[in-house]
């Protein structure tokens, strides 16, 4: 996971009539006591202009376990605060006045959203869950990390010298466990298969760190520019797993 830059402007499909109408027909159903169900929520967020422009923004990764996606295939809209039900309350009708909020959506993998995340939205003791639309999300205390608005890497590290080498595992960094839970629990960021894909790239980052080490020692200078290249191309945020490469190099020193 790492940073993103700021959102793009909000695509058109988000300010059509037929979200407006989708909006108010779903408000009316609140005022009116009923229980909102997921087909309640007519899927605009899969429009063409709100999917690409989110994939192009996080940079045709999954924006928590960064495996590239393919935009037809492997591709979520995912609300960060789920639409219509909150796992950890069952009280709790959902984000639904955020259904069609630019700013709620992130683009992941079917993995993470639909294996791990779901409708899951836990907070941090102290947190003041926010119940319509009213309320201040500002003190709800997410432990879900939101790679928009806070810096991953803070949360996140990397192990890639245990288990062989065979997978790298993403361990959570704060005392509060926020990247504990994120990487374990919320998010396919420690899945089997991603630990491994992440292991692969092992070798060639070693491959790179080694060459520039050696490359200072001897205070080589052609050698640290042409490298210095390389690493800051390895750690570009279009690459796959940038944050664990980041970690890396940032562990070494380079
Ligand atoms: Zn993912």
């Amino acid at each position: 996971m790492i940073k993103l830059e700021s959102r793009p402007p909000v695509p058109d499909s988000l300010k059509s009539e037929k979200v407006k109408r989708i909006k108010n027909k779903i408000s009316d159903k609140i005022q009116a006591g009923e229980c909102l169900k997921s087909v309640d929520f007519e899927p605009y967020w899969r429009e063409n202009d709100v999917k690409t422009s989110l994939w192009r923004y996080h940079h045709k990764k999954c924006c928590y376990c960064e495996r590239k996606r393919d935009l037809k295939r492997e591709s979520d809209v995912e609300h960060f605060r789920p639409k219509a039900k909150v796992t950890e309350d069952e009280n709790h009708s959902g984000y639904w006045w955020l259904a069609y909020d630019w700013t709620n959506y992130l683009f992941s993998c079917k993995a993470c959203n639909q294996e791990y995340k779901k409708n899951r939205f836990p907070l941090l003791p102290g947190g003041k869950r926010a119940f319509k639309e009213r309320d201040d999300l500002s003190v709800e205390k997410p432990v879900l990390i939101n790679p928009i608005d806070e810096i991953p890497e803070k949360f996140i590290g990397f192990d890639w010298q245990g288990s062989y080498g065979i997978l790298v595992k993403a361990v959570g960094l704060d005392k509060a466990g926020r990247g504990h839970q994120t990487v374990n629990r919320l998010t396919a960021i420690n899945d089997q298969n991603v630990m491994r894909q992440r292991a692969e790239l092992v070798s060639l980052l070693q491959a790179i760190a080694s060459i520039m080490i050696s490359a200072k020692h001897c205070d080589n200078q052609t050698l640290i520019s042409e490298y210095s290249e390389i690493i800051k191309t390895e750690t570009s945020a279009n690459k796959e797993f940038a944050g664990f490469r980041r970690a890396f190099f940032r562990a070494l020193g380079l």
